[in-house]
């Protein structure tokens, strides 16, 4: 047993109190590459009581030593970086380019953004003849999702570390060894025993041990909508704080007078990108009538491009998962254009990129999440017709909009969902990402992010 094995708890490495374990696969290649522990209610029940120790002293942390302590947390994920980039590799499938610029870049920056805020935020305001106190939460659960399984953990700590609270952390069972470095990252930091706690372990144990447990204060979720209908529930009976960010179906609505190649290979591009696995993927590509044939052609011809180029997905039921959307595509008529059902590789779970045509708003694969390398493609009449079709999922994570840019304003402005980019605008970690709808409760990133973790107290003079 390796210095660092076992779960991270109250500043140390301790074993859990059970022996069961958790078998990390590669999903490129499907070897078994390592095991934690698969801790149980009684470790998360150490880890709260650790973390509920730690709270007082470190709510009572100036601003600027938090700061201090976000500030060396960065750097010490900027200086692991490669090592952090090649275990997301390995145990997401993500190619390595990928996990370097996207998996570790986007956490770092947003690492370095609450760093920033930590010290420039104002926890204590004046209105009229009261001072408003903004207060850490408490102890905050955080259940968290293999997708982007670094950014994901740091988009949670970063901003509740920054609050002033501590943290007992229940990552995805696939990607385990990300966390462990980021516990192992916390702890070269110099962050104060028990104020960020790891419990590895599974989602119907750890991670239902950790949301109901009377001893924390906020829950925040990130993974499917029926989990996170789960966990709303819980922490609703419990009259607790959640934050839900959940799935998504988002449209890329392509204008008359857009540029039309450059629209459907960012289009592409974006559904592609991480195998399809992003909550926020433009999985619904909406093209008007005159140009719809167009646009599919260059639809394929993109995908085609990213055939040995794109990752695995994550395990073999998520393909299975997958190829069963692929199936009732084709069952429910759509015009399969690009990829399809047939394995690309002999070993691994890879999927090809995949584009339907002639998707209608109805089918299932333009309602439901896939999560996989699925593009379907639907055509609009006119304008109305495609505001109807975008907002027409239970879902609202986000979404794009390419045409003159006021015409995409004045669209992105009529459309429930709590994301656009306009004519390819970049992502930007410190605009509040969340969604409308079924896609969640709070907002993630920048100052709102900030906010899930505080609460108010007023003074009155
Ligand atoms: P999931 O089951 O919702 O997993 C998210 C997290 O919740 C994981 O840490 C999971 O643990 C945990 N969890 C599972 N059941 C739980 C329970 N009853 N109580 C508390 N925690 C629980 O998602 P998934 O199974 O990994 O993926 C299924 C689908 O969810 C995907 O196909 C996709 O549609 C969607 N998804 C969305 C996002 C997003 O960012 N919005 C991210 C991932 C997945 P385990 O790892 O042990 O299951
Ligand atoms: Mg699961």
């Amino acid at each position: 047993m390796k210095a660092h094995d076992g779960l991270y708890i109250d500043g140390g490495w301790r074993p859990a109190a059970g022996t069961d374990e958790i078998e990390v696969v590669n999903p490129a290649d499907e070897q078994v590459i390592g095991r934690v522990p698969a801790g149980g209610a009684l470790d998360v029940d150490t880890a709260v009581r650790a973390a509920r120790a730690a709270l007082a002293g470190w709510a009572a942390t100036a601003p600027a030593e938090r700061a201090a302590r976000l500030t060396a947390l960065r750097d010490v994920l900027v200086a692991r970086g490669d090592e952090i980039a090649e275990t997301i590799s390995a145990e997401l499938g993500a190619p390595l380019a990928f996990s370097q610029a996207v998996h570790v870049g986007v956490p770092v920056a947003v690492a370095g953004s609450y760093a920033e805020l930590a010290a420039s935020y104002a926890f204590e305001e004046k209105v009229g003849n009261s001072t408003v106190l903004h207060e850490p939460v408490g102890v905050v659960g955080a259940i968290t999702p293999w997708n982007y399984p670094l950014h994901q953990i740091v988009a949670k700590v970063a901003p509740a570390l920054a609050a002033g609270c501590t943290i007992v952390l229940k990552p995805a069972e696939d990607t385990p060894l990300t966390a462990r470095l980021f516990a192992e990252a916390v702890h070269e930091a110099g962050l104060p025993a028990g104020v960020f706690n790891l419990v590895t372990g599974l989602g119907p144990v750890a991670g239902q041990a950790l949301a109901e447990h009377p001893g924390v204060d906020l829950v925040s979720f990130t993974g499917s909508t029926s989990v996170g209908r789960q966990i709303g529930a819980v922490a609703g009976a419990a009259v607790k704080k959640v934050a839900l960010e959940l799935g998504g179906k988002s449209a890329n609505v392509i204008l008359p007078g857009a540029d039309l190649a450059r629209a459907v290979g960012v289009g592409v591009a974006n559904v592609m990108s991480n195998s399809g696995q992003t909550c926020s993927a433009w999985t619904r590509m909406l093209v008007d009538s005159a140009r719809y044939e167009e646009a599919v052609e260059l639809a394929a011809a993109a995908a085609a491009k990213y055939a040995d180029r794109i990752g695995p997905v994550v395990n073999a039921k998520q393909r299975a998962r997958v190829l069963g959307y692929i199936d009732k595509g084709l069952a429910e008529g759509a015009r399969l254009v690009a990829g399809g059902t047939r394995s690309p590789r002999e070993k691994g779970y890879f999927v090809s990129p995949t584009v339907f045509a002639d998707v209608t708003p109805d089918m299932t694969i333009a309602q439901e999440e896939i999560f996989g390398p699925v593009l379907a493609v639907l055509r609009y009449e006119d304008e109305e017709d495609a505001l109807r079709i975008a907002n027409g999922t239970v879902y609202g994570l986000a979404g794009a909009v390419w045409a003159a840019d006021a015409a995409a304003v004045a669209f992105a402005r009529r459309m429930d969902t709590g994301q656009v980019d306009i004519n390819g605008g970049r992502f930007n970690p410190l605009a509040p990402f969340g969604g409308y709808k079924q896609s969640g409760v709070g907002r993630e990133l920048g100052t709102a992010g900030l906010a899930e973790y505080l609460q108010t107290k007023s003074l009155q003079f």
